[in-house]
């Protein structure tokens, strides 16, 4: 939703927003579960050519320490703010809520929301210092706060706002036929006919004029190396109201007496400003890829192919987009990728599996196209600064830990829930606590024992010993924290299966030190040595120097420390 508060300050500021010529720009682009195992040690990081060629040209880390647990929300909100949980109080991606005095130790917030976010993201610091940025569908990019948003930063974001209609394929069966011959689909609050012809089916939105014909076209055979990405959609509908956006399709299948239309879905896009013509000129955003619909085998993984190749495409149409309006001087984007194709192939492709690896090897080829046109924005070799980064790696997980069900075991269920990685006791000190706090340390110990005794929990790890390390406890962090076997990790919440094996999954969120989960960090530019390796550094320590690079002072919740020191040139 448009704030339209802040409308009136548009045309000034605009005038200031100006990119002074000869000025520099940081690009920081994150790409979503990217490992450094996988960039420097996986066969299909060859497919990363344009992260690849960054790294010779400046400086890549051997490996970049996330957020513990090691999981999206968390560890993205660590790299936008230079500090952990224990101080931007986004902990997980379902945190406890604050405060603890008015919610209970079960409660559950969305940590990809901004609410509780309470550490200045780089963006806004950039911004009060007269640094012009844009904020790309950051990870609590949404709703706006004084933390995420401010005069001078453009904050962008359609994952958290409101979801219209979710990705969908359209078959006779699915619709209403109506009189004519034609079929009546909802999506979301408005309605579209759809007329099956020979060649092609066209799409008429109920109200208004707007119609677009849809081609049939055999599903891609080819990994997009060269051709252009997600060539086969139509063009976009564009839909007004409730909440304005672009929607496409795409005819898998057409018969005689049937056809299969995908169906992109309606997300509201969230910004801090007016973009009025964002979807006219640059096309829809999509979010993710249709994981839901190949899960449910309505797609197969080559269609689901396509349609991630659509979410590459237009994710860096609106960044191009941004750029050219607002001409920042620092410009964050971001793609869910590899994070989505990882959690289904990672295992099975690296365990040799062929069609696993091709599949794999198809979605890195089209995120290595999405990097091409990122890397466009920081075009000024000279000049600009361009940096790759990611929140987290990912592991292959055969076996589950039902954590949840031996804390019930052993009788703490009322004094200690679990908390994704971490124990999280009903001390006083939250709304109807249960555990005086003179009795935690006990708790935790009883925690601890009960769980030392499953398979597959190696190690732990509390606020008071390891805090510094990896930014654990405050007070919206757990009491206990602990790591898993290689090929362990805890049970679906609920998930009852006990220790069985399962077909391997990837997972992510064990101990960030683990070089499975450890993020990528890539830096180019003028003030970067060529060719260096950095060493191992946290992901709290980029905000520090995108500060640097940027040249803005950084905040004094910067707890991170800019690696530049090791990689500038003399
Ligand atoms: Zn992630």
């Amino acid at each position: 939703m448009v704030q339209t508060t802040r409308r009136r300050l548009i045309p000034a500021l605009l005038l200031l927003w100006a990119l002074p010529a000869g000025a520099q720009r940081v690009v920081v682009v994150s790409f979503d579960g990217l490992g450094a195992e996988t960039f420097f040690d996986d066969p299909v990081a060859a497919e990363l050519t344009v992260l690849k060629e960054t790294a010779r040209r400046g400086a890549a880390s051997r490996g970049v320490q996330p957020a513990f647990p090691s999981t999206t929300a968390n560890s993205h909100a660590a790299l936008w703010t230079g500090c952990y949980g224990d101080v931007n109080h986004i902990t997980a991606n379902s945190p406890p809520v604050l405060p603890r005095s008015e919610h209970t130790f079960l409660e559950r917030g969305n940590g990809f929301r901004a609410e509780q976010l309470a550490a200045e993201t780089f963006w806004v610091a950039a911004a009060r210092a007269g640094v012009p940025a844009v904020a790309h569908q950051p990870t609590q990019g949404y709703p706006f706060t004084r933390f995420n948003a401010a005069p001078g930063a453009v904050v962008v974001n359609g994952y958290q706002t409101r979801l219209l209609a979710p990705h969908a394929l359209w078959t006779p069966a699915a619709g209403k036929r109506m009189p004519d011959g034609s079929y009546l689909f909802e999506h979301g609050p408005a309605s579209f006919r759809v007329i099956p012809g020979k060649k092609s089916v066209r799409v008429a939105l109920s109200s208004g004029r707007q119609a677009v014909d849809v081609p049939y076209a055999p599903e891609e055979s080819e990994p997009p190396r060269k051709r252009d990405l997600a060539r086969r959609f139509s063009a976009p509908i564009l839909l007004e109201s409730p909440a304005p956006a672009a929607i496409y399709f795409r005819l898998f299948g057409l018969s005689e007496n049937s056809f299969r239309l995908y169906v992109t879905p309606w997300h509201e896009l969230g910004s801090s400003v007016p973009l009025d013509r964002i979807f006219r000129e640059a096309g829809g955003f999509i979010g993710n890829g249709p994981t839901a619909l190949l899960d449910r085998k309505l797609i197969s993984e080559t269609e689901y192919l396509e349609a991630m190749e659509l979410v590459i495409r237009q994710m860096t149409r609106h960044a191009t987009w941004l750029q050219k309006k607002f001409q920042p001087r620092l410009m964050q984007s971001y793609l869910p990728f590899p994070d989505e194709i990882d959690h289904m192939w990672l295992p099975a492709a690296r365990s040799g599996e062929g069609q696993a690896r091709e599949w794999r090897r198809w979605g890195y080829i089209a995120i290595d196209r999405g990097a091409a046109e990122f890397a466009k924005l920081a075009g000024d070799r000279n000049k600009d600064h361009l940096l790759w980064v990611s929140d987290h790696g990912m592991a292959a997980v055969s076996k589950s830990v039902p954590v949840s069900d031996m804390l019930k075991q052993a009788g703490l269920d009322s004094k200690a829930a679990y908390l994704y990685h971490s124990i999280l006791v009903n001390t006083a000190d939250w709304k109807q606590g249960a555990v005086p706090l003179s009795e935690r340390a006990k708790v935790v110990e009883e925690a601890r024992r009960a769980l030392s005794a499953a398979e597959g929990i190696t190690s732990f790890f509390t606020p008071e010993q390891d805090g510094e390390r990896f930014g654990i406890g405050g007070p919206a962090g757990g009491d206990l924290y602990f790591d898993f076997a290689p090929g362990y990790g805890p049970a679906a919440r609920g998930g009852g299966r006990g220790m069985g094996d399962e077909r391997p999954r990837g997972v992510h969120g064990f101990l960030p030190a683990r070089r499975d989960m450890q993020a990528i960090c890539i830096a180019a530019g003028p003030r970067i040595r060529a060719g260096v390796e950095w060493p191992e550094f946290r992901i709290i320590d980029i905000a520090p120097m995108i500060a640097e690079l940027a040249g803005f002072p950084a905040p004094p919740t910067f707890r991170g420390r800019s690696p530049l020191a090791i990689a500038s040139k003399p």
